[in-house]
């Protein structure tokens, strides 16, 4: 198998001044979106349903055989400018199956290839599948999103269709606690995730305080995604939105590195309150704004099916197949000819934008056609 990527010792560190998975990072280098990312959907089984799961939808009780792990791994090798690769699903390592025989051999060829890995997980299972993923894994992304056990009994299973005991949630709410602090001080970066919406807007300073104290290396905050069984959830207005940010801001431990993503402020905006907010996010140390990396440098591959699609979670679908045509091609036609993505593929480098996430533009800029405009605030 072809390794054409830089050796490993030559990697950067993953830090507030270099985040391989944003956009912006490959846009400057090559002059043009390229695909150096892709995630990969590994499994459709889950232990938790919760409010406001974006791929609630796709959740399954039994799943199919997937398609050969050789097949994945050819099409990873033929990737020209792979930087990154994320696993995702349902939680990944629901199955021991899943870790031995395709989540560690894909960590693994990512680790003898020289790039970044991170899987999407809810942290809540046995300890010891997760520390399998120790020697190889970059990134430990988990959701975060509570102030205490009643919040995660009451968020994490709502849409079980029966009622789940609160002692059952509970151990796995302390078990998630219990798991990224031992996990982080045996050396795991976890990156814990939190979304702002109706439910945590006013909360974000305390949900920050454990997870500065869990031990994880990253705090990101994100809106929540109107997709699948968040669709029916109350949109959280923009004023709201700005607020809870500030005061995640004022509260926050300077020490903790925050991302923010797929915020629905722009400097095209012409909005004082979203100008004030953007200057600040961009001078406050150890924070940073991420582009949205869906369509832009990564597309997402279905395991089961093969089917190439933007994000796990958007309701577009798919445009291509791993089975017929490689991901760069697959990528450079939806990139080139997809209308989609010739409505928000815009750029203002001086803000280091390039435009917004599909999902949170059709939530709160219907309308806008972001292909017209271009940055007021610097
Ligand atoms: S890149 Fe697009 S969204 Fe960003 S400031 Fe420019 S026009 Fe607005």
């Amino acid at each position: 198998m072809k390794i054409d990527n830089h050796n490993t010792d030559e990697l950067r560190d993953i830090s507030p001044s270099y985040d391989p998975w944003d956009p912006i990072v490959s846009l400057r280098e090559f002059g043009r979106h390229v695909l150096t990312s892709v995630e990969m959907t590994v499994t459709n089984l889950c232990n938790m349903r919760c409010e406001h799961c974006a791929v609630g939808d796709s959740l399954v009780l039994k799943e199919p055989e997937q398609i050969p792990l050789s097949l994945m791994l050819k099409s990873l090798d033929q990737v020209e400018n792979l930087r990154t690769i994320s696993i995702t699903g349902g939680e990944p390592t629901f199955r021991r199956q899943t870790v031995d025989e395709v989540i560690v051999p894909l960590l693994q060829y990512a680790k003898s290839r020289g790039i970044r890995s991170q899987i999407n997980s809810n942290l809540t299972l046995d300890y010891e599948r997760y520390e399998k993923l120790l020697p190889y894994l970059d990134v430990m992304h988990i959701s975060f999103n509570y102030t205490s056990e009643r919040d995660f009994h009451e968020v994490g299973f709502a849409r079980s269709g029966h009622p789940v005991n609160a002692e059952t949630a509970y151990r796995m709410y302390n078990k998630m606690m219990e798991n990224a602090r031992r996990l982080s001080e045996a050396g795991m970066f976890i990156s814990a995730e939190s979304m702002i919406n109706y439910r945590t807007h006013e909360k974000l300073p305390e949900i920050h305080r454990l997870i500065v104290e869990m031990g994880c290396r990253r705090h990101e905050v994100h809106p929540m995604y109107a997709a699948d069984f968040a669709e029916g959830l109350p949109v959280l207005p923009l004023a709201d939105m700005r607020r809870a940010i500030h005061s995640l801001l004022d509260d926050r431990d300077p020490d903790l590195w925050m991302l923010f993503g797929t915020l629905p402020f722009f400097a095209c905006n012409g909005n004082g309150e979203d100008a004030e907010l953007l200057r600040r996010l961009r001078k406050e140390p150890n924070v940073t704004v991420r582009n949205d990396p869906d369509g832009r440098n990564r597309v997402n591959v279905n395991m089961f099916t093969g089917d190439v699609y933007v994000t796990d979670f958007a309701a577009i679908p798919a445009f291509g197949n791993v089975k017929e045509a490689k991901l760069d091609d697959i990528f450079a036609k939806w990139r080139d000819d997809h209308p989609l993505n010739r409505k928000v593929n815009c750029h203002c480098d001086a803000v280091g934008c390039c435009g917004p996430n599909l999902l949170v533009a059709d939530m709160y800029y219907k309308d806008i056609d972001f292909k017209s405009r271009t940055a007021i605030t610097l």
